[in-house]
């Protein structure tokens, strides 16, 4: 069995260009094939990068990524601080992360297709085709990644039978304003349990401020939920937050609906059990979807692309796929599970509401660096030979 040459990545959100430059570095010719016709400028909100995914994303040579935010003070519904984490992270606009990765896969000549939206493969013994929605096909490769994020295709072609997204019951909303008129939160982020939903927001120097806010929610589809306008949720929001004394109304007010950024449902997957079969294999969301309450989901996908590069520079696929899962699944299973931990608080009914505030000093008290380090210092050495 020969080691792998060339690679198909699917998807080119955050996985699929991590991992197109993570292949490179070890001597591995990527094409990147993402769905959508055009780049994704400009979309989705805020999310998290923790120091091992900012260690991560530095091993594909990006740095300097995102605002600081070194601090988290955990509030209760009355703005009563519980405590603050000290945990050195940052946050960036999931556009800003994207457009970096994007441009540093083309700088190193990453070829990437737009409109080619997988739907099926093509293998044989000597490689693998990706098949697209107008019938084309990509060329013959060894092996085919599929970081086509939480409604993955490659997933269900790896197995027909692998679990679908589970839902939280917490919608996720957030927003930039501009004159926050509050005073500045300098690198912290501060996090309340609302009474009725979980608010955070951080303000600026410069009078901006962000917000998101996580709402418990039931619905029949998504499709239906979508269907309300983003006037009548900054009314559901401030209705939520109405009981509490926070900063939340506020910020609400400052909002146009126009700039309300709607997340959405948040879902996670706990276990996906086949990363791989044949020359395909997952990596990011499709394998291991986190919600974004852990603050991971961009972490962990950027620690899968690399720890998968390593894996295929040194073993043949087979191999490399095994060992490559045998490297990440106890570690991202446990930080999806920590993630649903914390979604339960949040999403909490009005027994659980007052467990839940006597016991976040508990909590918070277990939240220390020490505590979180197996999160935070995890380091891939990109030198060391991988094992099969
Ligand atoms: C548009 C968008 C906005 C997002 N906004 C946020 C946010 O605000 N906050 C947050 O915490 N997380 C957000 N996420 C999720 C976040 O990016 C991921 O949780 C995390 O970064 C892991 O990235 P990923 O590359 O595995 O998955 P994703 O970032 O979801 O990327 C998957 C990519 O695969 C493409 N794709 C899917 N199916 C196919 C197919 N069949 N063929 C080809 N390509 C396919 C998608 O179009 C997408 O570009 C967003 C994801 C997307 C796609």
């Amino acid at each position: 069995m020969t080691h792998t040459r060339t690679a198909i990545v699917v998807g080119g959100g955050i996985a699929g260009p991590v991992a197109a430059l993570a292949l490179r570095r070890a001597g591995i010719e990527a094409t990147v094939h993402e769905a959508y016709t055009t780049t994704a400028d400009g979309v989705g909100g805020a999310l998290g990068i923790a120091p091992n995914g900012r260690a991560a994303l530095g091993l594909v040579g990006l740095d300097r990524i995102g605002t600081p935010m070194n601090a988290i003070v955990l509030q209760n519904h009355k703005g009563r601080t519980i405590t603050e984490i000290r945990q050195p992270a940052q946050f960036s606009w999931r556009a800003d992360l994207y457009r970096r990765l994007y441009d540093l896969a083309l700088q190193q000549g990453v070829e990437v297709h737009h409109g080619h939206e997988l739907v099926d493969v093509r293998e044989s013994g000597s490689g693998i085709r990706a098949v697209f929605a107008d019938g084309s096909t990509s060329e013959e490769a060894d092996v085919l990644i599929g970081a086509d994020g939480l409604r993955s295709t490659v997933r269900r072609l790896i197995d027909p039978q692998a679990p679908e997204p589970r839902y939280s019951g917490l919608l996720g909303f957030g927003a930039r304003v501009e004159g926050a008129g509050l005073p500045p939160t300098g690198d912290r982020m501060y996090m309340a349990f609302g009474r009725r939903a979980f608010f955070g927001y951080q303000t600026f120097e410069d009078g901006s401020g962000v917000w998101f806010a996580n709402l418990p929610y039931a619905y029949r589809t998504w499709q239906q939920a979508r269907q309300t306008s983003n006037e009548q949720w900054l009314h559901r929001l401030a209705e939520a937050f109405a009981e509490d004394t926070l900063p939340a109304l506020d910020l609400l007010r400052l909002t146009p609906p126009e700039d309300l950024i709607t997340t959405g449902p948040m879902e996670d997957l706990p276990h996906v059990p086949h990363w791989h079969r044949g020359r395909m294999v997952l990596v990011g969301d499709s394998a291991h979807a986190t919600s974004p309450s852990s603050g991971q989901g961009a972490s962990l996908a950027a620690e899968s692309a690399v720890e998968l590069a390593r894996a295929l520079r040194d073993l043949p696929h087979p191999q490399a796929f095994a060992a490559y899962e045998h490297a990440r699944r106890a570690r991202v299973e446990r930080v999806i599970a920590q993630g649903a931990r914390t979604n339960s608080g949040k999403a909490a009914g009005p027994v659980g509401r007052v467990v839940r505030d006597a016991l976040l000093p508990l909590f918070a008290r277990l939240a220390t660096p020490e505590k979180m380090a197996w999160q935070y210092d995890h380091r891939i050495s990109w030198d060391a030979p991988v094992a099969a």
